[in-house]
């Protein structure tokens, strides 16, 4: 981070360099800087922001030596060296240096080792002779021959006018809203950005929430441009995977980083454009150690390095959308399918007639038509397992965890109850363990029990249930997805993953159960995540030839949020969200931390955020500290939680006391208490 030959901390404190690491080049300075904003924003330590952005390969010694694809130069030494002066025996060595000489940016192994078959030797006596060294791979010098662009579609209107309106700032910090209904095209708007930005040299960043459920995005970017050098940066790569794709972007050579949050600190030298897709998507947010919001360090990182940042969403976020409004970011509309018409949404009012195994007749019937019309159809129930609860019918007891304040979730594939927050599983007891019964009964709904009542209702047909128990195994969700566009699907059973991006031209049919539990929610925000949840489900439907329909079971039809829905109108329905935002007080109209507590009883966390209140009250400021209270699930894991709030009318006002507020908090590790601050909280 920086040198000091001085200090003011004890001896002990201080750690030795074990050595230093010379075959990479340094952090560039825009990182440097985009940490120590991390840091101070989320008043988080410098260390472990570093680690949290950094390849975890790095933290070994000598990583970054054990790349293979590396590339080599002439030292200063090998410089002086004439070739041609050299016996004559020694031609490999000769035509290495050669080669090298010629190439002064550095050639890649590959092509050295191609050159004889004692290259690899040869060039291993070069470096011992001090002529030759490692460096980083070659950048490769952008040119628009190099450039290859693949077939692109024609542009819709909207999307002309859209890549048009973007393309008059495309120098300098400007950032973009790009608001398009599912299936309008936003990917094609982007694409379009991308080849701009690659024509001008520049790399481009594309942030996404999760890359297993969209594999799409990436296999459309690279077959757009087949001669870029695109990578992948996400979790689920191999160590050495990440720490390649890093390399191959702070060295310039990738020319686009498609990753997910943790993406946004890798160092791009050429950076000229960021895009987040589906910003409003709340993956962008790391829920423990740094919880960074991905988007917002974007913004911050575009308005550093000067660049235009595109936030792309059918349902923006409502903190993105005020700013929209505001004026503080401009805005791009797609209002219309490109392929298809509008899938018409239906609401059932469960109220009325009767449910089997929670469907009812109407969703059954439209299911049943489109098995006759050779149609798919989706029904979408955001919880898997069987059942959330398992009851006795005699003294009401049900299967809790010991371990947190909720409910087994009853897993009939497995014979298992199973807590979907800590992951405790144990056997489904034969008898009420309270009372000895033997009718235990399964209350209530998950993805399995809606499968196998499918299966009874339609015998013949073929179904197949896609949630994160199904797809565990490697490729199993690539398997399925081949099976579902082949047409051996008939009716798919799923959850949330079911909903992103993918394109399914047989699906013709929606149904969503089950989504009235957010609508009342204690969480201010549950109406604006499931609105853009019930929106994205109900885009599965109809992007083929077929015009689709969405069939919404719910007991409130009359609710607001469902009639907006079947409106398709998102901007109407957030400005009565902000409008009551407003009223209330609530972000985006004040901004809030969250110090949050952990310990063996809930009376110790809660008389820890107690002192902690009474200190923040000695800070002199302009926010309000809430009292400490539980946690939503107060129990997890066996420990017991609580958390306090402290708001304020502005994002100033706020840092300024959370930076003295935090003074007065104990260090780590000291206490009975692990507490964390969560600045900008999507969770209170
Ligand atoms: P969104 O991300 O806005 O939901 P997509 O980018 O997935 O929408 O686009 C929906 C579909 O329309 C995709 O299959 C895409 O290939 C297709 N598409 C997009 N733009 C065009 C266009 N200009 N001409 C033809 N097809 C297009
Ligand atoms: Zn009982
Ligand atoms: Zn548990």
């Amino acid at each position: 981070m920086a040198l000091s030959d001085n200090t003011t901390l004890e001896r002990e404190q201080l750690r030795k360099v074990i050595s230093i690491e010379r075959d990479g080049s340094p952090l560039p300075l825009d990182v440097l800087q985009l940490l120590k904003f991390c840091s101070d924003y989320y008043h988080h330590p410098i260390g472990e922001v570093v680690l949290n952005a950094l390849p975890t390969r790095l933290r070994r010694r000598h990583a970054l030596k054990t790349i293979s694809a590396g590339a080599f130069r002439l030292t200063a030494t090998g410089r002086s060296i004439v070739p041609g002066e050299l016996p004559s025996r020694a031609s490999c060595r000769r035509d290495l240096m050669k080669f090298l000489g010629d190439n002064p940016s550095g050639v890649d192994e590959k092509a050295l080792f191609a050159i004889a078959p004692s290259a690899r030797a040869a060039l291993r006596d070069l470096i011992k002779l001090g002529w030759v060294e490692r460096c980083s791979a070659p950048a490769i010098e952008p040119s628009s021959e190099c450039l290859m662009v693949a077939e692109s579609p024609q542009l819709t209107e909207e999307q002309a006018a859209a890549v048009s309106l973007i393309r008059q700032h495309p120098h300098g910090f400007a950032p973009w809203v790009l608001r398009g209904v599912t299936g309008s095209g936003k990917t094609e708007v982007y694409l379009r950005l991308v080849a701009d930005t690659l024509k001008d040299g520049g790399q481009v960043l594309v942030l996404v929430p999760e890359i297993n459920l969209t594999p799409q995005l990436e296999s459309v970017i690279r077959a757009r441009f087949p001669s870029t050098h695109v990578v992948s940066l996400h979790s689920g790569l191999s160590e050495s995977e990440r720490l390649q794709g890093w390399r191959a972007a702070e060295s310039g050579t990738a020319r686009i980083v498609l990753g997910t949050r943790l993406a946004i600190f890798t160092p791009l030298p050429a950076l000229r454009l960021i895009v987040v897709d589906e910003e409003h998507d709340t993956s962008f947010k790391q829920m423990e150690g740094l919880r960074y919001s991905a988007r917002d360090v974007a913004l911050v990182r575009a308005k550093d390095r000067g660049v235009p940042i595109v936030l792309g969403s059918a349902t923006p976020s409502l903190e993105t959308f005020a700013k929209a409004e505001s004026g503080q970011y401009k805005v791009a509309v797609l209002t219309t399918p490109v392929n298809a018409t509008r899938s018409t949404i239906d609401l059932i009012d469960t109220k009325q007639g009767q449910l089997i195994d929670g469907l009812s007749q109407e969703l059954l019937k439209a299911v049943d038509t489109r098995l006759k019309r050779h149609e798919q159809s989706l029904i979408f129930i955001n919880r898997r397992g069987f059942a959330p609860v398992l009851m006795c019918n005699s003294c009401n007891w049900t299967a809790d965890c010991l371990r947190c304040s909720s409910k087994l979730v009853v897993h009939t594939a497995t014979r298992r109850l199973t807590c979907h927050h800590c992951g405790h599983s144990e056997p489904i007891p034969a008898v009420c363990t309270q009372c000895g019964n033997q009718d235990l009964m399964p209350i209530g709904q998950g993805t399995q029990r809606i499968e196998s009542a499918l299966a009874r209702l339609f015998p013949t047909a073929r179904i197949l249930r896609v949630d994160r128990d199904s797809t565990r195994r490697k490729h199993a969700w690539q398997d399925m997805r081949t099976r579902i566009n082949a047409r051996e699907v008939d009716i798919l059973v799923g959850t949330q993953m079911l909903a992103k991006g993918h394109d399914f031209p047989q699906l013709s049919l929606v149904g969503i159960l089950n989504a009235d539990s957010s609508l009342y929610s204690t969480d201010f925000r549950a109406s604006e995540r499931l609105f853009a949840r019930l929106t994205q489900v109900s885009g599965r439907a109809g992007r083929g030839s077929v015009r689709g329909t969405v069939l919404i079971q719910t007991q409130f039809p009359e609710h607001p949020l469902y009639r907006a829905l079947q409106l398709h109108d998102y901007p109407a329905y957030a400005r009565e969200l902000l409008a009551e935002r407003r009223q209330a007080g609530f972000p985006p109209f004040a901004y809030q931390a969250v110090l949050r507590a952990e310990a063996r009883d809930l009376k110790t966390a809660l008389d820890f955020l107690s002192s902690a209140a009474t200190a923040g009250s000695t800070v002199e400021s302009e926010v309000t500290i809430y009292d400490p209270v539980a946690a939503p699930l107060v129990r997890l894991a066996g420990l017991e939680r609580a958390q306090l709030t402290i708001e304020a009318r502005s994002r100033a006002a706020l840092h300024k006391f959370l930076a003295a507020w935090r003074e007065h908090l104990p260090l780590h590790g000291k206490h009975q208490v692990r507490w964390t601050l969560d600045v900008d909280p999507l969770e209170v």
